[in-house]
């Protein structure tokens, strides 16, 4: 009896998942190569990722790691070693990698090294490890190849650094609307340097993902955190599932924002479950956001602020944040690039 019982509930278990990966399975049609990323920053990004895409066999792990490269070689508050610096004025940063079979890699509280993203995918291909934190990732780089960088901070991030000293305090600024529409106008996206002398952004992570010819997904996401962070914090963006994830199957998600909460959910990940589910990557990125507002939404529609963009298996992309003022970047053949506004639980 208590096998047949146990029969029978695997049956209609096994029905369910069939259910399941029936309704994502529906047939659709394919809609590659595609990159999508956070932010207007990221046309840029996804035109150095399409350079790769828009061969027939260029792989979606190549484009991501370019991509991400190419952000990472500029100056802006949030990514590479331009970034804003930790409350001791020193920048460190992180960022993951995974590809479409379950290869995954990262680093965290790295200095000095211009190219995490790179070093991530040294990870991820040439060590047993997942991730590399601190000395031990630039002390692995520098086996690798990578030049060490010396200590300076850009010019920006230097007045950035000045300004944040005469209050010293750690706060997280959101990127609202407004703002982000100020820098909209000046034509120069949220990375711009004025912003940076005011404080008004003081986080922001490059994060993509892309779908090549051959129908396969991964994701890439580096950053330099939040700017005036504590000595030796870590974001959501170099942990596996959190700021990132891939699952070739399915989906592949991303996220941007107050790096605490995306852990909190092990965002990216469920994100990607939802869309196992059936759901729509908008939709899918929607729940993971009310999940996160749930816990305590009058901190997050004042405090801080979490945007996901998630990417299926047939192309199809979406987005959502908790508040008004994140977009990101869509480029399907070099030169098409568009910015959209993502949709937000509060507005
Ligand atoms: N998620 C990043 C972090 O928490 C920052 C950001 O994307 O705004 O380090």
């Amino acid at each position: 009896m208590n096998n047949r019982r146990k029969f029978l509930n695997r049956s209609l278990l096994g029905l369910a998942t069939m259910s399941f990966s029936k309704s994502f399975a529906a047939p659709k049609v394919k809609k590659k190569p595609i990159v999508i990323s956070t932010w207007d920053s990221g046309i840029p990004v996804n035109e150095a990722a399409m350079e790769v895409l828009k061969n027939t066999n260029g792989r979606a792990l190549d484009a991501v790691e370019k991509g991400a490269n190419n952000i990472e070689d500029t100056i802006n508050c949030c990514v590479g070693l331009g970034g804003n610096p930790d409350r001791e004025g020193r920048v460190t940063l992180d960022a993951s990698i995974m590809d479409d079979k379950m290869n995954c890699g990262g680093v965290a509280f790295m200095e000095n090294i211009k190219h995490p993203i790179s070093v991530a995918r040294k990870v991820m291909e040439d060590t047993p490890h997942v991730l590399l934190v601190g000395d031990g990732a630039r002390q692995f780089a520098i086996e690798k190849g990578f030049v060490a960088e010396p200590d300076v901070l850009s010019k920006d991030a230097q007045k950035a650094y000045d300004n944040w000293l005469k209050k010293s305090e750690y706060k997280p600024v959101k990127n609202i609307e407004l703002q982000q529409n100020k820098a909209f106008q000046k034509g120069s996206g949220p990375f711009a340097p004025q912003m940076l002398e005011n404080g008004d952004f003081n986080h922001d992570t490059m994060a993509l993902l892309a779908l090549d010819n051959s129908g396969n997904l991964s994701g890439a996401c580096t950053t330099s955190g939040m700017g005036f962070k504590m000595r030796g914090r870590v974001g959501d963006s170099p942990i596996i599932g959190a700021g990132l994830y891939v699952d070739n199957e399915v989906g592949a998600c991303t996220s941007s924002g107050q790096g605490e909460e995306v852990v909190r959910i092990a965002g990216s990940h469920l994100v990607v479950e939802f869309m196992r589910q059936g759901k729509s990557p908008e939709m899918a990125c929607k729940m993971a956001i009310e999940r996160l507002v749930k816990i305590n939404p009058k901190k997050a529609k004042e405090e801080f602020q979490v945007g996901f963009i998630a990417l299926n298996k047939y192309g199809e992309y979406g987005a959502f944040a908790i508040n008004p003022g994140f977009v990101f970047s869509v480029t399907t053949a070099p030169g098409n690039g568009k910015v959209i506004k993502a949709k937000s639980y509060f507005n």
